[in-house]
């Protein structure tokens, strides 16, 4: 009488939680559910009891299933992701908590399953967010050196104008005045020079920052990158591949510094293959230790490249093929890397598309660097 009492009162309970109860057999067959589950699946509890896998829209590969299993055989709780679909065919996502345990010598898994749709939907909301702050950051950013630069730079070059102009006239009148030409063109050299010296203080600019260098995990850095950038990647469609080895040096540097960089290559990469049907935009990360027991990050992708005779100028600051550009982003990565005494170079990939590249010093006194140093060629330039 108690036993039977306590099981409807169990049984109340259970009805009235907020998440879906399931008692499986030890093949998946459906035992019991509770009223949330009905609700949730939209099915009668008698369509569910004794059913496999109705209502199951897995996407899970068979190792975590083969992980998962051995959880539940250990006595673990097994934690997944997966999908439900419902009695209409709508699918969600949910996640499912199984624990595996002995009932008159048969073996059950009693699982609790929780709809996640808002959770992803926030997460998503968040991704998103972040991608539009940094492009937001970026653009601000770009802004804001664009119009220093076009402001410091316009003096010098209206004045080389006029000079260039005066000088053009001192030349090509009837009686020449090579004297004052010369004077015209000793100011436009001042000038020119006054342009690269602004340029250059830009560059410092640029490089000079408060944050404090650190400890890099260059593959660290890069995963992080590739959470922010993922809803992008996915909504354009690119597929992305990583190739990360295993056990690089650390490396000394600004981390917030050395992620732009990252960034601005799959941000670019990612503009590349805009123009490639869906399904073949691949997008590949990968990281080696050099010569030097340094690290060589490269960015690849399979869009058009880019024309080899430009590849010196991909660099230049405003150097741009895109309608939007502004041609500052690898301008400023250049920088960015040339401060961290690294190198940035681009090439192309194959069979096409674009490979940008860049290395970074192993971090003093990491233990890792002196492994293989030996006498191999430093490529620091
Ligand atoms: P922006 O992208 O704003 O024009 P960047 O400095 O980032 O400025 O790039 C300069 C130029 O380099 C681009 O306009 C483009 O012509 C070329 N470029 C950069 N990345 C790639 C790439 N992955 N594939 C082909 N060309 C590229």
């Amino acid at each position: 009488m108690a036993l039977r009492e306590s099981e409807a009162r169990f049984r109340t309970f259970v009805d009235h939680a907020t998440d879906m109860f399931m008692l499986h057999d030890d093949d998946g067959r459906v035992l019991d559910v509770n009223r949330n589950a009905c609700e949730s699946l939209g099915y009668r509890r008698d369509e569910l009891i004794g059913v496999t896998a109705l209502f199951f829209d897995l996407e899970m590969d068979e190792a975590s299933w083969r992980i998962n299993r051995e959880r539940l055989k250990a006595g673990d709780i097994a934690t997944l992701e997966s999908h439900y679909r419902r009695k209409d065919g709508s699918v969600f996502p949910v996640e499912v908590r199984m624990r595996e345990f002995c009932e008159g010598g048969q073996r059950q898994i009693i699982s609790l399953s929780r709809d996640i749709t808002e959770r992803k939907r926030t997460a998503e909301i968040f991704r998103e967010m972040q991608a539009e702050l940094t492009r937001a950051n970026r653009a601000a950013a770009m802004g804001q050196v664009t119009a220093s630069v076009t402001h410091e730079l316009s003096q010098p070059i209206t004045a080389m104008l006029c000079n260039a102009e005066a000088a053009l006239n001192w030349l090509g009148s009837l009686s020449p005045n090579v004297e004052r030409a010369q004077r015209a063109l000793a100011s436009i050299v001042a000038d020119a020079k006054r342009g690269g010296e602004i340029i250059g203080w830009i560059r410092s600019l640029i490089k000079r920052t408060p944050a404090r260098k650190e400890s890099i995990d260059v593959n660290v850095a890069i995963q992080d990158v590739i959470t922010i950038a993922r809803s992008e990647l996915f909504k354009r469609s690119v597929l992305l591949q990583t190739d990360l080895a295993p056990g690089l040096p650390l490396v000394e540097g600004y981390r917030v510094q050395l992620q732009q960089v990252i960034l601005n290559l799959i941000l670019n990469a990612i503009e590349a293959m805009d123009c490639l049907d869906e399904g073949r935009r691949e997008l590949r990360i990968s990281t080696a230790a050099d010569d030097s027991n340094g690290v060589v990050v490269a960015v690849r992708d399979n869009g058009p490249g880019f024309d080899a005779a430009m590849v010196d100028r991909l660099f230049e600051p405003f150097y741009t093929t895109k309608p939007d550009g502004i041609g500052m982003g690898l301008s400023i990565c250049h920088s960015i890397i040339e401060a961290h005494g690294g190198r940035l170079w681009a090439g192309a990939n194959e069979p096409r598309g674009a490979v940008f590249q860049f290395n970074l010093r192993p971090e003093q006194g990491d233990p890792r660097r002196d492994q293989q140093c030996g006498g191999a060629q430093s490529n620091w330039s």
